[in-house]
């Protein structure tokens, strides 16, 4: 924004525990000074022939700053209530999901060398939502993988496995099974790969991949995974189970053409919301998420190395979801003084 030589970024605080750890986002971006102007966006869902949708002034303050961090929203139970999540991805077609899962030390896990990063399809595949019934007892549902879908977000994972300097990707595939669809996702990557001759490629069941990644994870971190939709879906879970251990430390972001949309992967976590209790940091790291895409690299790197330092530190600057003490104030004090 030239008027104020600063970034204009949207913000959906989100539900539950939303407020309380974008709160901690706040005071923390504002304590190491970034060059952002939040701009605040209301999401209650409106209805619009029967279903859910997002209010106007969202949606264009997304579309005008291409840039939004996210807090979780909680998917209203009932009829006609679509996720707005998925609303949010369809609105503004964010094909990829980005999900780094890395070791946290100060949270001992199986593995202490966890370093992966998985790209998962987020338009198409067994997510098209196309099902019907044939006969009784007989359904079907139909997996959609197409040409242009699957050829975006491979040459992003490329692009972004030489952004973050990895010299390999691998593409995470059923084609033994799933000849034509799952065939195309890998015969889309075998061509790409011809653009990208400093990045090796990789196909591999996805079979296989669930017993090397929990075999040994390490195994991975030279490498950006790729996959369709449902696999993504189930294996980043695994990733972050891997890593972490705790959904309060896992970020993502959903990246389209032009705009993208940064946030923790968890929920709105309604058996702890406002009780000072949640774990900011997957929202911090979505945050950290941002300001690289952004080319904001020094200010990523204080933040995460100050969040990653208090988390090290102590257990008594840890929140109750890694075995500690910490509130979210308390932990976010703790990591301003750490930047
Ligand atoms: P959840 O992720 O909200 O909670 C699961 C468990 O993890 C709970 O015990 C919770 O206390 C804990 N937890 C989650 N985040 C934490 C944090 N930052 N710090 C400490 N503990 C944390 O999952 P849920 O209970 O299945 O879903 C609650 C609501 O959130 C639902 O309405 C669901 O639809 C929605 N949801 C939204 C998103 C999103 O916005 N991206 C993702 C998942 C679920």
């Amino acid at each position: 924004n030239p008027a104020t030589g600063k970034f204009d970024v949207s913000f959906i605080e989100g539900d539950g525990i939303g407020p309380e750890i974008s709160q901690s986002v706040k005071d923390i971006f504002k304590a190491a000074e970034v060059p952002i102007n939040w701009e605040f966006c209301d999401v209650t869902p409106i209805f619009v022939n029967g279903l859910t949708t997002i209010p106007d002034p969202a949606v264009a303050s997304i579309n005008k700053n291409l840039i939004a961090l996210k807090g979780p929203l909680a998917t209203p139970i009932g009829k006609g209530h679509r996720s707005l999540n998925l609303t949010l991805r369809k609105t503004f077609n964010l094909f990829a999901n980005v999900r780094p899962a890395k070791s946290i030390e100060g949270f001992k896990t199986t593995y202490s060398d966890v370093d992966l990063v998985l790209i998962r399809e987020n338009t198409e595949g067994e997510y098209s939502g196309i099902e019907h019934v044939v006969a009784p007892g007989v359904v079907q549902s139909i997996k959609l993988i197409t040409r242009d879908a699957s050829e975006r977000v491979i040459r992003y994972a490329f692009e972004y496995a030489k952004a973050i300097g990895r010299p390999r990707v691998v593409v995470v595939h059923k084609s033994t099974i799933q000849r034509l669809a799952d065939g195309l996702f890998v015969n889309v990557a075998k061509e790409l790969s011809k653009e990208y001759p400093e990045i090796k490629l990789e196909t591999e069941l996805i079979d296989n991949t669930v017993l090397n990644v929990v075999s040994n994870p390490a195994g991975y971190t030279d490498a950006v995974s790729v996959c369709p939709n449902l696999y993504g879906d189930i294996l980043s879970d695994l990733n972050s189970g891997l890593s972490a251990g705790s959904l309060g430390l896992t970020p993502s972001a959903n990246i389209g053409n032009e705009i993208s949309i940064f946030e923790a992967v968890h929920g709105s976590a309604p058996d702890i919301a406002g009780q000072n209790k949640a774990n900011p940091t997957a929202l911090l790291l979505s945050s950290v998420m941002m300001l690289n895409h952004m080319g904001l690299v020094d200010q990523a790197s204080r933040i995460e190395r100050a969040v990653l330092t208090t988390i090290a530190s102590s257990s008594k600057n840890r929140t109750g979801d890694l075995g500690g003490s910490a509130t979210t104030s308390s932990f976010t004090d703790a990591v301003i003084k750490n930047l």
